[in-house]
């Protein structure tokens, strides 16, 4: 088993070198041809970039762009097919203007369109989606504001469709458009039946927050007919949850969209396409699994599940088969993007030592304790039943008063001692009493990673999704300790400690030991869907530094650093916290002119205090190291 699992969730993208370090593939279309990442990082520090960064790697971007729309073409071609794929990607996945564009950029061969769920949003893609054969799918729900954008960008010569959530938003919908004399291009959103499973499986079913029932639905087109209006119908969408980690739900929802498709165009509605919605998943833990962090199908399953699962139901219908739009956010972005890091520091239960020598007059329990220090005759049972017991004793004792301060301290050290000892002593193959098991997790570290979880890996916390966390180097290396990451943040919620194994959860993750003067740097994999743009300001951190990589097109293994964009500042944290920051510094200022004045301060310490804050201001919210 390769060490991280890294190539089962690395997609083929990531894997291990020889030399240890991460390897990137970054184009598939070149799958032998590597980036040394450590190579990346040593780059971005020696530019004098501060970590925690984000590092995008824009050519992944474009691979996954065109995986996506070269399979769904393999597979029309090879089902014979008759309509087209038009995919949109949905920008509230990863707005972020320079992957927005690249996605546009890499997508245009295949009139690759995208999709807002909110106003802010669609101004965006109004922007940056200009290609007249691509579609713009627009989501969400809606107001006055939100149909006239539209129905600008029909104005505009744009496929802007419409997509209905809601009865009212037709009612809406329908004077507005005779108002601006626009034509509006409509699309219908089903609640569906099928059940899904995963975090998101409340996307679907009877008591789905989006789209409509059938009975609304035939109501519309009654209404669209009344008005004139009915060959405006032009979409039928559905989306049952992301992240769909079983196909078989997948191909349920095809079968019922198709089905409802067909069932709409020989009632006479003029509908051209049959919009599937997100949902393609990731497998973001390397089991292949239905875990909800993985999948059990690949990216060609799901593309011949979707073509020959619809082409089926029309023929059969005897209707035209739609052209197939799909609105895959995750795995398009997914991939992209990592956190790097460096691990700051360590928090050991074993790490603090007091000096533990006897004392005349000190407290039997002390003594006791010390009578298992190295007693590795004792059974290794027996030996923490009693350290333990021990323990529990002294903490009695100190909140009577019985214990004094160093005694306690002796007593803390001994114990974790004796802990560390036995755990050296287990034989790991053997049976071992529970408890005994427990020690590993007991004595397992804490890496202090410089980040906030809540900023980075607000999934991780959210809804407890699994990321790969990976040493970039030193993999040649077996992981000597098991530990859980803990971030920055005043926050006991900041951790990560989820670990794949195989197939199983583990509660630690390996790492190595940390030398002395070394700058351990890890990466949290797979953050460029939802990740990079969910994140929260916890505790004032703010975005990171973002650095954009492109591989060499004419030096195969060579990358340029195209772009760095600096991370969010403190003063500008603070400023969206509505404080004035050029006040602060006023007032830090006055306070300290006003010990200068007093003499407390030095004028010249005074100019340098004042100056430092100014520059704090100015500086990183995260450690600087
Ligand atoms: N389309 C709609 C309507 C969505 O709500 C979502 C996200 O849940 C997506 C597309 C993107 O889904 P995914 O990221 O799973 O591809």
């Amino acid at each position: 088993e390769e060490l991280y699992g890294v190539k089962r969730w690395g997609a083929g993208y990531f894997s291990i070198g020889e030399n240890g370090n991460i390897q990137l593939a970054p184009n598939h279309r070149y799958p032998d041809v590597t980036i040394d990442m450590k190579d990346v990082v040593d780059e971005i520090l020696a530019e004098g970039i501060q970590l925690p960064a984000v590092i995008r790697f824009h050519d992944i971007l474009r691979s996954q762009v065109e995986i996506l729309n070269e399979t769904f073409q393999q597979a029309i071609d090879n089902a014979d097919y008759n309509g087209k794929y038009i995919g949109v990607f949905p920008i509230k996945v990863n707005q972020m203007r320079e992957v927005v564009e690249e996605i546009i950029d890499a997508g245009e061969p295949y009139n690759y369109g995208l999709e807002a769920g909110s106003k802010p949003e669609l101004m965006a893609v109004m922007a940056y989606n200009e290609n007249p054969n691509a579609l713009t799918i627009l989501n969400g729900y809606k107001d006055e504001d939100y149909l006239t954008l539209a129905l600008l960008g029909r104005h505009l010569q744009r496929k802007m469709i419409i997509v209905i959530e809601k009865y009212s938003e037709l009612e809406m919908l329908i004077p507005l458009a005779r108002k601006l004399n626009v034509e509006p291009m409509i699309g219908l959103r089903s609640k569906m039946m099928v059940k899904s499973a995963g975090k998101w499986a409340s996307s679907s079913g009877d008591r789905a927050k989006f789209g409509l029932s059938i009975t609304e639905i035939l109501n519309i087109i009654e209404r669209l007919k009344s008005e004139d209006m009915l060959h405006c119908a032009k979409l039928l969408h559905f989306h049952i949850g992301s992240q769909l980690s079983d196909i078989r739900k997948i191909k349920e929802a095809v079968t019922e969209g198709a089905r409802l498709y067909a069932k709409l165009v020989q009632m006479g509605v003029p509908l051209e396409y049959l919009d599937i919605g997100g949902g393609l998943g990731i497998d973001y833990d390397g089991t292949s699994s239905t875990t909800d962090s993985s999948r059990n199908y690949s990216t060609e399953e799901y593309v011949a599940d979707v073509v020959y699962g619809v082409k089926q139901i029309c023929d059969l219908e005897e209707v035209p088969h739609p052209n197939l739009v799909s609105e895959s956010g995750r795995a398009i972005t997914a991939h992209h993007s990592c956190v790097v890091t460096n691990i700051v520091g360590e928090i050991s239960p074993t790490g603090t030592q007091f000096d533990i020598s006897a004392e005349d007059g000190e407290h039997i329990l002390v003594a006791n304790m010390r009578e298992l220090v190295n007693a590795e005759e004792i059974h290794p049972q027996e030996r923490y039943n009693d350290a333990a017991s021990f323990k529990a004793s002294a903490y009695e004792a100190f909140k009577l008063g019985i214990l004094s301060l160093p005694e306690m301290a002796k007593l803390d050290t001994m114990y974790w001692q004796i802990l560390a000892d036995i755990h050296q002593s287990l034989d790991r193959d053997s049976f071992v009493f529970q408890e005994l098991a427990e020690l590993e997790d007991m004595l397992a570290s804490q890496y202090l990673a410089n980040m906030s979880i809540f900023q980075s890996a607000a999934d991780t916390w959210a809804i407890g999704q699994v990321l790969p966390i990976v040493p970039i180097s030193r993999l040649n290396e077996k992981p000597q300790v098991r530990c859980s990451m803990v971030d920055i943040t005043c926050d006991s919620d900041g951790k990560l400690s989820k670990y794949i194994e195989g197939t199983e959860i583990s509660e630690n993750i390996p790492m190595h030991t940390l030398k002395k003067g070394d700058n351990y740097v890890v990466g949290m994999f797979l953050t460029g869907a939802y990740q990079d743009v969910m994140g929260d300001m916890h505790n004032l951190f703010g975005r990171l530094t973002e650095v954009h990589v492109y591989a060499h097109d004419d030096e195969p293994g060579d990358f340029y650093i195209e772009e760095v964009v600096p991370g969010t500042s403190a003063e500008k944290v603070l400023t969206t916290m509505q404080y004035n920051t050029d006040y602060m510094a006023k007032v830090v200022k006055k306070s300290i002119d006003r010990q200068v004045r007093k003499g407390n301060i030095a004028p010249r310490e005074g100019v340098r205090w004042t100056d430092f804050y100014e520059q704090c201001l100015a500086g990183s919210t995260y450690l600087k190291v």
